[in-house]
C-alpha cells in the first residue's frame, strides 16, 4: 500500500484517556488544595475502600508504586535469606527485582506458549523444601488460570501472590461468578502507572488482601515502620500514595469497566478480522474477562513487521524484547535457557488497544496488518 497521510495512531493516547475526566478530576484536585491535606487523609481511605470492593477483597493499601507493592508483601511475609519464590520466566522484570530485593531466590518458570501465563503443570517440579511463595503474574490482561496452583499452594503449604499489575478488573469463572484478580490469592499487588488499565498521573500502587495481619504490616512498613505516628514497630520504608493520586484513581475507577468492555471489543475485532498467515494472533479462555493491557501478535520478522506498521503510521511496542534470565542485571542467569519465554521476546508485538481508539482507527490497524 501507498504512504498516505494519516495521522500515526498511537499505541496509547494517554491525553484522550485522562482529557475524559478532566471536570472531575480537576474539582477533586481542587477538593485537596481547599483542604490542604496531601498524604494519608480522606482520599487514599475513599480510594482504598472503593478498589477493595472493586476486587472483592476485605482490604486495600494504597503504596508508591506497583514495585513496592510486591516487595512489601514479601517482605511483610517475613520471606528473606534464599527462601525460594516461584515466578513466571517471561514477566516484567520488576517481579523478579522484588524476589531479589528482599535476599530470596527467584525460580524461574515457564510460561504457556498459548497465553504466555506462568504454565501451571511446570511448577511442582521446581519446588524444593525452601519454597515460600509463587507468584503469579497475570500478563498482558488476562487472568492466570488458577485451580492447578490454588491446589499445589494448598498442597506444598505456599502463598500465593497475584502480580495484578497489567489486570485491573480481570478475573477467573468460579463455579459460574467472576472472581477478579487482586482477591485469586493471599495478597495482590498492583501498579497505577499511567499506562496501564487503571492509571493515575504519575507513580501509585496498592496492595489487596483478605488476610488482616498482613494489611496490617503492610500498611505499618509502608510508612516508616509505624503503626501509630512516632511509634516505629518495625525498620521500614517511606511508600505511599499522595492524595492527589488516589483521587484521580477514585474518579477513573468508575469507568475501570466500561474501558475495559471496549477493549474486549477491539481485541474480538481484531481477532475476527486480522488474517494473514505471518501473524499469530493472542489465545483466550476467559473471552469476558480478560481486560488486554496490551493486544500482542507474534511473527517470526517481528522487527521488519515493527518498522512496516511504523512505516504505515501505527505505533507499536514491545513487551519486551529481553527475557530477565537475559537482562545485564541477572548475569548469573545470562547462560541459562528457557526456549519458551526466548521465543515469545524474539517474536511478541503488541499493536494499539485503548479505551479511546476510534472505529476507523481499529480499521485500520487490520487494513495495513492484512497487507503485509
Ligand atoms: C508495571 C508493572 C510492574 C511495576 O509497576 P510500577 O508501578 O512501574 O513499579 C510490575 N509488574 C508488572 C507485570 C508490570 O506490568
Amino acid at each position: 500500500m501507498t504512504k498516505l497521510c494519516y495521522d500515526m495512531i498511537k499505541f496509547l493516547d494517554l491525553e484522550k484517556i485522562n482529557n475524559r475526566f478532566r471536570d472531575e478530576i480537576d474539582s477533586r484536585i481542587k477538593t485537596i488544595l481547599d483542604k490542604g491535606w496531601y498524604l494519608q487523609g480522606e482520599e487514599n481511605e475513599i480510594f482504598a475502600q472503593n478498589f477493595a470492593k472493586f476486587c472483592g477483597t476485605k482490604y486495600c493499601i494504597g503504596v508508591a508504586n506497583g514495585l513496592d507493592a510486591i516487595n512489601l508483601i514479601i517482605r511483610a511475609y517475613g520471606f528473606k535469606n534464599g527462601d525460594e519464590i516461584i515466578v513466571p520466566s517471561n514477566t516484567y522484570i520488576a517481579t523478579i527485582l522484588a524476589i531479589s530485593e528482599n535476599g530470596c531466590t527467584p525460580v524461574l518458570v515457564e510460561p504457556d506458549i498459548n497465553t504466555y501465563n506462568i504454565n501451571p503443570d511446570l511448577i511442582e517440579d521446581k519446588i524444593t523444601p525452601k519454597t515460600k511463595a509463587i507468584i503469579v503474574v497475570h500478563l498482558y490482561g488476562q487472568a492466570v488460570q488458577m485451580d492447578k496452583i490454588w491446589e499445589i499452594a494448598k498442597k506444598y503449604n505456599l502463598k500465593i501472590i497475584e502480580d495484578s499489575a497489567q489486570a485491573h478488573g480481570a478475573g477467573v469463572n468460579v463455579g459460574g461468578e467472576l472472581k477478579k484478580v487482586g482477591n485469586l490469592g493471599d495478597a495482590s499487588a498492583f501498579s497505577f502507572y499511567p499506562g496501564k488499565n487503571l492509571g493515575c498521573m504519575g507513580d501509585g500502587g496498592c496492595v489487596t488482601t483478605n488476610d488482616e495481619e498482613l494489611f496490617k504490616k503492610v500498611k505499618a512498613i509502608a510508612n516508616y515502620g509505624s503503626d501509630r505516628k512516632y511509634h516505629h514497630i518495625y525498620k521500614g520504608v517511606n511508600s505511599r500514595l499522595d492524595e492527589i493520586q488516589a483521587a484521580v484513581l477514585d474518579v477513573k475507577l468508575k469507568y475501570l469497566d466500561e474501558d475495559n468492555k471496549k477493549r474486549r471489543e477491539i481485541s474480538k475485532y481484531y481477532r475476527e478480522n486480522i488474517r494473514n498467515p505471518k501473524i499469530i494472533l493472542p489465545k483466550t479462555y476467559y473471552e469476558n474477562s480478560h481486560v488486554w493491557h496490551v493486544f500482542t501478535v507474534r511473527t517470526d520478522k517481528r522487527d521488519e513487521f515493527q518498522k512496516y506498521l511504523t512505516d504505515n503510521g501505527i505505533q507499536t511496542i514491545i513487551h519486551y524484547p529481553t527475557p530477565p534470565h537475559k537482562q545485564g542485571a541477572y548475569k548469573e542467569w545470562n547462560h541459562l535457557s528457557y526456549p519458551i519465554s526466548e521465543e515469545i521476546h524474539r517474536t511478541i508485538i503488541s499493536i494499539p488497544i485503548s479505551p479511546v481508539m476510534t472505529k476507523d482507527e481499529v480499521e485500520k490497524v487490520v487494513e495495513v496488518i492484512n497487507e503485509y
